[in-house]
């Protein structure tokens, strides 16, 4: 049984050292693998973000994707899944979805104390899952968020594709869909996301997709191909209805390298243009750090900086107004 009133808005810093002990509040180890709990979902941060984010679902199946072929070991998205990586060293399953309770009279006092600290008018909805895999959990969070004049973002690289009418339900609660591409992402894989952001254009819905760019190896034909793939995907035409087009996000990737990270991405980038990245939580660089990044390679809204001094708060700017306190 959970106690919820014990459990006030304990932060997860997931990608800073996770250590077993604290993770046994949320995940089961009693199997030979961990197994995520489910609990109440409540508003949380991690050392990226800031006290705004909140997870209908833990765990996400693009856990099986991405794989080395030398060592079988997966890495996720292209990019390669920081959830991923802290769940392999926890010994946690990250790839079976488990959708949280939505618990509304929690949730609702957890947003109050989460808009005085933050003073953000806007939620991120999937941290360390995807929400497509319960959009039944995700629309139950959106509905609560916008009825509490809060605005939905909803993170996803839709391995579920919502319904029609789930889609229609997103627009009514204002939801801001963020849709996580890359130019590494095969037709097969864009084509219903696609579908899906021209359906959310044409319901009067605002999709933003979160490009993950990379600085591709310019010497081979397959990486001018992507380059141009990823130049298109920044142009915003993907999913285009009538004149309505996508907003759009470059989200430089942040690439882990050691010694036993063998992310196959590698492959086809130059190495050269890789630098170690600044940390995510405020910006500075550190010879520590194990992602390594291109940087901003584009000249439109990015995703670079730490989330509390960052500019463009995930394109929420019309909801940043002077917080009225209720
Ligand atoms: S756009 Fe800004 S607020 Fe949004 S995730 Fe990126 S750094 Fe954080």
């Amino acid at each position: 049984m959970v106690n919820i009133e014990t459990e006030l808005l304990q932060p997860i810093e997931l990608g800073h050292n996770p250590s077993r002990k604290r993770a046994e509040v949320w995940i089961d180890f009693d199997g030979p693998v961990g197994i995520v709990r489910k609990r109440v979902a409540r508003v949380r941060w991690n050392p990226k973000n800031q006290w705004n984010t909140v997870d209908p679902v833990y765990g996400c199946v693009g856990a099986l994707t991405n794989m080395d072929e030398e060592t079988g070991e997966f890495y996720g998205c292209p990019w390669g899944c920081y959830a991923l990586f802290s769940f392999k060293k926890l010994k946690a399953d990250f790839s079976t979805p488990v959708p949280q309770i939505i618990n509304e009279t929690v949730l609702k006092d957890d947003f109050r104390r989460a808009r005085k600290r933050t003073r953000r008018n806007w939620v991120r909805n999937g941290v360390i899952g995807d929400p497509s895999l319960s959009w039944e959990a995700t629309l139950d969070l959106c509905d609560i968020e916008h009825r509490m004049d809060l605005t939905p973002v909803v993170f996803t690289r839709q391995w579920l594709d919502p319904s029609r009418s789930q889609v229609k339900e997103m627009v009514d609660y204002d939801v801001l869909l963020h849709l996580s591409i890359c130019a590494m992402d095969s037709d097969e894989f864009l084509a219903p996301r696609e579908e899906m952001v021209r359906s959310f254009l044409r319901h009067g819905g605002r999709v933003v997709l979160r490009n993950v760019t990379f600085h591709f190896d310019d010497t081979t034909d397959e990486s001018v191909g992507l380059w141009e793939k990823q130049d298109k995907l920044m142009r915003g035409e993907f999913g285009m209805f009538g004149d309505l087009r996508p907003e759009v996000l470059e989200n430089p990737a942040r690439l882990i390298r050691g010694k036993k990270q063998r992310n196959p991405t590698w492959k086809v980038l130059g190495d050269w243009a890789y630098f170690k990245a600044p940390t995510t939580k405020d910006h500075k660089f550190s010879r520590h750090n194990h992602n390594w990044t291109a940087g901003v390679l584009y000249d439109q809204p990015a995703c670079w900086v730490g989330c509390r001094q960052c500019p463009v708060q995930c394109l929420t700017r019309d909801r940043q107004m002077t917080l009225v306190e209720f």
